[in-house]
């Protein structure tokens, strides 16, 4: 790989390991930025049935914050941890409700498992994934089933796991991450929330896709569009 790979797309491959930059931080958290965007009404839409209808609008905020403070932030203070550190902080002032604390938290914990190191392999983002899932989970005290991120974040996780043990590389672990997190959110509709606010309606949340899990299918789906756009 040459160094001119690394600041034009953002990654690259050296000796046959995948590696990742700030360029990729940056580069999927404004595909997510567009995501979220676009899927705005659609996630308050969710939300109105099970919760309190502000989780795109919500979403949408933080995401434009979190690349506001990325854009705020030179390439040369920025390593690829300290720019999801970043995000982190953006969400948890951004974003309502309890989507703001877990997201951000997810963020901040995956900022930890990256470090200080200024370039990434794609094992070491499957750390970061993980660790945001476990913060998650920490946080939120859910496991899978109970009609949450996790149900989308989760599988998400596995997936990329998965791929990269039978040897494929972060782009395809990417893919096959957005397609299981996709997956995991629409698996959520026939379930019974058992946390957040929709666990209130009990019975009557079934049938209604899970917002968090849908934003989390999001931000694989751009996981996997900044991976392939910047590696490929
Ligand atoms: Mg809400």
């Amino acid at each position: 790989m040459s160094g001119s790979a690394l600041r034009r797309g953002g990654a690259g491959t050296t000796e046959g390991l995948t590696v990742l930059d700030a360029g990729f931080i940056r580069s999927w958290i404004r595909i997510a930025a567009e995501g979220v965007g676009a899927a705005r009404d659609h996630l308050t839409q969710l939300d109105a049935a099970i919760g309190d209808a502000d989780h795109g609008v919500n979403m949408d905020r933080g995401m434009q914050a979190a690349l506001a403070a990325l854009e705020g932030q030179p390439d040369e203070e920025a390593p690829p941890g300290r720019l999801l550190e970043l995000v982190g902080n953006a969400i948890v002032l951004k974003v309502g409700g309890a989507a703001g604390p877990l997201y951000g938290t997810a963020f901040r914990s995956g900022a930890e498992a990256l470090g200080d190191a200024p370039v990434f392999s794609g094992e070491a983002l499957l750390a970061a994934l993980r660790a945001g899932l476990e913060g998650i989970q920490r946080l939120g005290a859910a496991v899978e089933g109970d009609k949450t991120i996790v149900d989308a974040w989760l599988p998400a996780v596995e997936a990329f796991e998965r791929e990269l043990r039978s040897g494929g590389d972060a782009v395809a672990a990417a893919a096959r991450a957005a397609v299981a997190a996709e997956e995991g959110a629409r698996e959520t509709i026939p379930m019974e929330a058992r946390k957040g606010r929709a666990s209130y309606l009990g019975p009557r949340s079934i049938g209604h896709q899970d917002p968090g899990a849908t934003s989390t299918a999001i931000l694989f789906e751009a996981l996997a569009r900044a991976a392939r756009s910047t590696l490929a």
